[in-house]
């Protein structure tokens, strides 16, 4: 159940244009390697082909782990709308997925999300 997307990203240091790839979703029990990936900070950042810049392509992207039960939003550009909450809600209770999904935390930076994750997963270990 992760989604990801080809996009043509432009690096906000020099404006060249390249082909990347973007999650917008990444289920971790499904895909256990994506959460390396996380941490390796290889998921949704880019480093740009021309300048060498490493750049965060700026989209929310959800992170859900079944096996512990809790997902964590990552919204660079801040606070989700409400009207995309609420549908979200719907498409979470339609497919029948977890409460702990709506609530979700949202995090707004890259370190303080990864910093989320591992917070979650210490609090599912000891339980
Ligand atoms: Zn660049």
């Amino acid at each position: 159940m992760s989604k990801k997307v080809e996009i043509e990203a432009s690096c906000p240091f020099c404006g060249f244009n390249q082909t990347v790839t973007f999650y917008s979703s990444v289920n971790v029990s499904l895909e256990p390697e994506l959460r390396v990936k996380i941490f390796e900070d290889e998921i949704n950042q880019f480093v740009c082909l021309h300048c060498g810049k490493n750049c965060l392509i700026s989209a929310d992207l959800l992170y859900h782990d079944m096996d512990h039960k809790f997902a964590v939003w990552f919204c660079p550009k801040g606070e989700i709308p409400e009207e995309e909450k609420k549908m979200s809600e719907k498409i979470i209770k339609a497919v029948g997925l977890g409460d702990y999904l709506i609530k979700a935390p949202i995090t707004y930076s890259w370190d303080e999300f990864k910093k989320k994750i591992l917070e979650f997963e210490k609090q599912k270990r000891t339980h």
